[in-house]
């Protein structure tokens, strides 16, 4: 093997970190946890993202989610091109805003309003503000190892950019917000009876990753969505359901469609931009019609359903509409899956793998992994080394063992091929 040529990206690496705090403007694409240095991106196209140096890889971090129809898809980048003629944003609403949000609200009719904001931070965070505004109550219940953005008070046991650097509690957060906060196991259902039925009269919120994408990849265990949906409805807490990440990946419409459950409110992200920044949160319209300037829970945006995100959104969603779209991507994505476990089981390392949909990870552990403890047994210096070993073969991983990977429709079976064999290769050397 011809070992890559990574000196562009490296001294483009020592540039940026003179002019930006650790040479990249979110932490975990700085390869800490993984060692090296990050590639700098030229272009991307389809399954494929190329670096400064040259270099080509099969891409399965997909922008950390987003670019589900693979990078620069045709119908994305033309309408793009169309609508960058027209002007890139108004202040004032637009057609576009309207069509994405009925696109939204027919997909996810647990939602009757959808209000768009320009991160999946600000979803969950506007999400919170205005379930605590319709329950007149303060406290936030979440699960370890799940993240919902960088907003105080979330950046509590908040996941893997939180747990590859090992702060979990960040510096700057006032203790008061954080003590509105309230921490639980995931999949640990009588912890959250416990501190429901003390606390409920305190608690506006249950927020929650139905897939815990941001510790890797960690499924519900049967009935553990059903009782979070129960408990909370008893009591008249708001059940927030963060899509950002699951939205349109673990399912066209999302993971409450495939596993069955209604949340009172949904955040989304990623996907509905089509690459470019966008959020979104709704939920029924009694909830929903608190929010500014129907209701006195203040929130707004300058660049809040700017025509060009809209665009982007709106043709990836009828992208993903056409039939069939979302049966071949879960067969590429099970081939995959068979791949990848045949190729540790072959080379003799215990990994597990979990996956949801298009969203999945490989964990180097031998044992199960249901929640966020668990999931920290894995065995950092073994993915570290599958990592680099990955990269040097064309393959393009999240640079943590607490991230889950990504397939796009892009990604043909020459590619899955390709990523097995050389898994297998890595693999048998680790
Ligand atoms: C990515 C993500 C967020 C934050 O979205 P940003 O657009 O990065 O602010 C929130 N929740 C979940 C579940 C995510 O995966």
């Amino acid at each position: 093997m011809v070992m890559k040529k990574h000196s562009l990206s490296k001294k483009l690496f020592l540039q940026a970190k003179k002019a930006i705090p650790g040479g990249v403007n979110s932490p975990v694409r700085a390869f800490r946890a993984v060692g090296g240095n990050p590639l700098f991106i030229k272009k991307a196209k389809g399954s494929r993202i190329y670096d400064a140096d040259g270099n080509s890889y099969i891409d399965y971090v997909l922008s950390w989610g987003p670019m589900i129809l693979g990078h620069a898809h045709p119908r994305v980048v033309s309408a793009l091109k169309k609508a960058t003629e027209k002007g890139t944003s108004y202040g004032a609403p637009t057609a576009l805003e309207v069509e994405l949000a009925e696109r939204v609200l027919k997909i996810y009719p647990s939602m009757d309003k959808v209000r768009m904001v320009n991160s999946g931070t600000e979803a969950t965070m506007s999400a919170i503000r205005v379930a605590r505004g319709f329950t007149g109550r303060d406290k936030v219940i979440k699960f370890e190892g799940c993240y919902h953005g960088h907003a105080d008070g979330l950046l509590v046991k908040a996941g893997s950019g939180a747990t590859t650097f090992g702060v979990p509690d960040s510096p700057g957060v006032p203790k008061s917000y954080a003590q509105n906060t309230i921490t639980l196991p995931y999949n640990d259902i009588p912890a959250l009876r416990r501190m429901v039925e003390k606390e409920w009269k305190k608690i506006a919120c249950v927020i929650i990753e139905p897939v815990v994408g941001n510790i890797g990849c960690v499924l519900p265990k049967p009935g553990f969505l059903e009782t979070v949906r129960n408990v909370t409805r008893k009591h008249g807490i708001v059940l927030i359901f963060d899509e950002v990440m699951t939205g349109f990946r673990v399912s066209f419409g999302g993971a409450q469609a495939y596993y069955g459950i209604t949340p009172d409110m949904t955040c989304l992200g990623k996907v509905i931009g089509g690459g470019l920044p966008v959020g979104a949160y709704g939920g029924r319209k009694e909830i929903m019609a608190l929010v500014s300037p129907e209701g006195p829970v203040y929130q707004a945006g300058t660049l809040s359903g700017n025509p060009l995100a809209m665009t982007a959104g709106i043709e990836t969603i009828k992208e993903l509409s056409r039939p069939g779209v979302y049966q071949s991507m879960e067969k590429r994505s099970a081939m995959l899956e068979e791949g990848l476990k045949e190729a540790a089981t072959r080379a003799g390392v215990k990994t597990r793998f979990y996956r949801a949909g298009s969203m999945f990870c490989t964990y180097f552990i031998d044992g199960d992994v249901h929640d966020y403890s668990t999931a920290k047994k894995a065995d950092v210096g073994k993915f570290s080394r599958f990592f680099s070993g990955m990269l040097e073969r064309g393959i393009n991983l999240a640079p943590s063992q607490f991230e889950a990977g990504f397939m796009s429709l892009a990604h043909t079976e020459k590619d899955i091929d390709a990523t097995i064999d050389a898994a297998y290769e890595t693999i048998k050397k680790i």
